[in-house]
């Protein structure tokens, strides 16, 4: 930490930074749902194209999906829980899917939490390839399912939604009894102090002591995180926290770190208090999810999931669609 940076950033703390809380987010994000990052960048992302993030996947018959009707009829207080599989129809990939997604597509991997915390160059070079992409990241919009489910909240079908997303897409549309398990890549967090301020701040810090600094990005990850295609990332300037100087973080749960404990036991409390259990595009490949699922089953409840392709959880559920969320849930009747 340089006094240079050190003092920049306090200056730059009475002007933009404000401490994140949870009343605040869900307003913050709503306000922010346009915001396209406040600088040109050379960025060369294709236009979007559906068919490159969502995978391929058969039409369901009126017949085949009789029994998800009936399981959403019956049941008044769903504990929907959501992954990457819901945002491919926004233009965002995810992680596993056969031939669109990030891991068929790219040598990209997500950044592990130990190399993160161990070493400066992994953090100089995951907030530079982060800079370069959040313009892109935080102007992703909601598609119909984020809607569909927000309707479905309002009308008080849907008691609670877990999302393993970080893309606040579900904020976006309006739903506010979220719970975003994997964290949000809208919030930084210092890992000193525990000091919470905008990603969008954070984005205005990296350009105050990076002002000539910029790169291309050929790809965007469920996190955030592109590909470059050249940049002298040994010379970019990582910001720290405006507070205490301590290292600056998404407020992700990056892979390799454990969903906190307290909010595990919060998201089970919900679900217990709902009458059945609802997955949207998800493999439930990670455990964090995957033990609600779990939990679920041991408690009796009836489980429905509507993925393309495989879960973890397949053997576990009563009822399972393999096809995209927004073709399945805008044909779902909740009245
Ligand atoms: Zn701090």
């Amino acid at each position: 930490m340089s006094r240079f940076n050190l003092t920049r950033n306090t200056a730059l703390t009475a002007i933009i930074l404000k401490r994140v809380t949870d009343v605040n987010y869900f307003q913050f994000i709503l306000n922010s749902k346009f915001h396209v990052g406040n600088i040109a960048l050379n960025n060369s992302f294709d236009p979007y194209e559906e068919s490159k993030y969502v995978p391929g996947s058969r039409a369901v018959s009126q017949a085949e999906l009789f029994p998800l009707q009936s399981f959403i009829s019956e049941h008044s207080k769903l504990f929907v829980l959501t992954g990457a599989g819901i945002s491919t129809e926004s233009g965002i990939p995810d992680y596993r899917s056969e031939g669109v997604g990030l891991y068929a597509t790219s040598k990209t991997r997500p950044v592990q939490y130990a190399d993160f915390l161990k070493k400066e160059t992994i953090r100089q070079r995951y907030w530079a390839r982060n800079f370069i992409g959040w313009p892109r990241f935080s102007s992703f919009q909601p598609n119909r399912s984020h809607y569909i489910l927000s309707d479905w909240e309002r009308l008080g079908k849907v008691h609670w939604l877990v999302t393993q997303n970080v893309d606040a897409l579900h904020y976006k549309a309006g739903s506010q009894n979220v719970t975003e398990l994997h964290g949000s890549a809208h919030r930084v967090i210092c890992l000193s102090c525990n000091f919470k301020f905008t990603r969008h701040a954070m984005q205005d810090m990296i350009i105050d002591i990076n002002p000539d600094w910029s790169s291309e990005a050929v790809s965007i990850g469920p996190d955030g995180d592109v590909a470059l295609n050249s940049a002298n990332i040994s010379d970019f300037k990582v910001p720290t926290c405006p507070k205490c100087c301590g290292i600056l973080k998404p407020e992700i749960t990056f892979f390799g770190d454990n969903v906190p404990k307290n909010t595990v036991h919060f998201v089970l409390e919900k679900m217990f208090e709902s009458d059945a259990v609802l997955v949207i595009g998800s493999s439930l490949e990670v455990y964090s999810g995957y033990r609600f699922m779990h939990r679920a089953r041991e408690c009796g409840m009836k489980i429905a999931i509507i993925n393309i392709g495989p879960t973890r959880a397949d053997k576990l559920a009563d009822i399972r669609i393999s096809a995209r969320c927004g073709d399945i849930l805008q044909r779902l009747n909740i009245s």
